[in-house]
């Protein structure tokens, strides 16, 4: 056991509280198999429903990659806290760990899926300290999905939808696995819409740390929208504002990112330059937006381990992982 220590914007977890760090497999007693058994099942079901909503909804299932030219670069976003970036040569070129799939979500999206969805590897070597958050694991899947022309307010209530017939279903369905995990009564099937904050009234109301506070303030998910980050989001330059939007879950804070995107190639170009962002690493994306060819879009990604954590509510995100992947150690598997 281990303090919980302040750091960062999102700390949501370790408010106050001891956060226990996951052991790996080999180390397990009989009573926690059992716990992380109960924990894989609330895992499978989450993907499994969460995948036939998408097919339902006639996306197109695009499968993930590992190492490419360009990433996410993952800044300047104000709950970055990235120690290493993995970069290795093979034949001769520099490729990158994915540290999300964003860059291949738009490309895809603008040549050839007009809906997709991805359960997407993400690297993220976080810094050590972020152990005792909770919320940080070092390799974990995003849910991401993109679609052609899309409005956010489209993408919101797709996910609304998405994650209150959820809960609803995980209810009806894993009353065992919920007791078990003493989630029966606390867990609540969300109420849509979910409301939503603007991030600059946040900041006016409590200051600094507003994401803190209201995540342990609220008992039904909610929205906040108009976040400064990546050059990916859609800004509008004479309102001073963006039109992107994250998904708070009560105590366990940010569980989705999204935006409507930029695909205007003078725009992309200002905002890298602005950012210090290298545009040799972006070479792709920039040439398809130069010839037109990168097409307005909304999406967002689902960070499923920390979905699943609020679910089973456990103590660690690394819980829901047969493999953890904490912060500072490396385990054998
Ligand atoms: P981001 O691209 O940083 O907005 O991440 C998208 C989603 O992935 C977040 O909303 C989280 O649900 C999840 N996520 C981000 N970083 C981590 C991490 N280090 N460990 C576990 N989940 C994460
Ligand atoms: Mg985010």
């Amino acid at each position: 056991m281990k303090r919980a220590q302040a750091f960062g914007r999102s700390l949501a977890i370790a408010q106050d509280k001891l956060v226990e760090i996951p052991k790996p497999i080999e180390l397990l007693s009989e009573s926690e198999i059992q716990r992380k058994q109960i924990i894989s099942k609330i895992m499978t079901f989450t993907l499994e429903y969460l995948t036939y909503e998408f097919l339902k909804n006639e996306f197109e299932w695009l499968l993930p990659v590992i190492f490419s030219k360009s990433t996410d670069p993952l800044w300047p976003d104000p709950g970055a806290s990235i120690e290493k970036r993995v970069e290795v040569e093979i034949y001769g070129k520099t490729v990158r760990a994915t540290q999300s799939m964003i860059v291949h979500k738009m490309v895809a999206c603008s040549l050839v899926q007009p809906k997709l969805f991805v359960f997407s590897p993400n690297v993220r070597i976080e810094k050590i300290e972020r152990a005792n958050s909770g919320l940080h694991v070092y390799e974990f899947t995003q849910l991401d999905f993109e679609i052609r022309n899309a409005s956010s307010r489209e993408v919101r209530n797709l996910v609304e939808k998405m994650i209150s017939g959820l809960i609803k279903s995980v209810k009806n369905n894993l009353s065992f696995e919920l007791s078990f995990l003493g989630r029966n009564h606390s867990l609540a099937i969300p109420e849509t819409p979910f409301r939503v904050y603007d991030r600059e009234e946040l900041e006016n109301k409590y200051g600094r740390n507003w994401e803190t506070q209201i995540t342990f303030e609220i008992t039904n998910p909610i929205w906040i929208t108009n976040v400064p980050r990546e050059f990916y989001d859609f800004e509008d330059f004479e309102k001073g504002t963006w039109d992107n939007y994250d998904l708070l879950l009560p105590k366990y804070g940010e569980v989705l990112s999204g935006a409507r995107r930029e695909w205007e190639y003078p725009k992309l170009v200002r905002k890298m330059e602005r950012d210090n962002i290298k545009q040799e690493n972006f070479t792709l994306l920039l040439n398809l937006a130069k010839q037109g060819k990168l097409k307005p879009s909304a999406g967002a990604g689902i960070g499923i381990e920390r979905l699943v954590s609020w679910i089973a509510g456990a103590r660690h995100v690394g819980e829901t992982q047969m493999f953890p992947k904490i912060p500072g150690l490396v385990y054998d598997l």
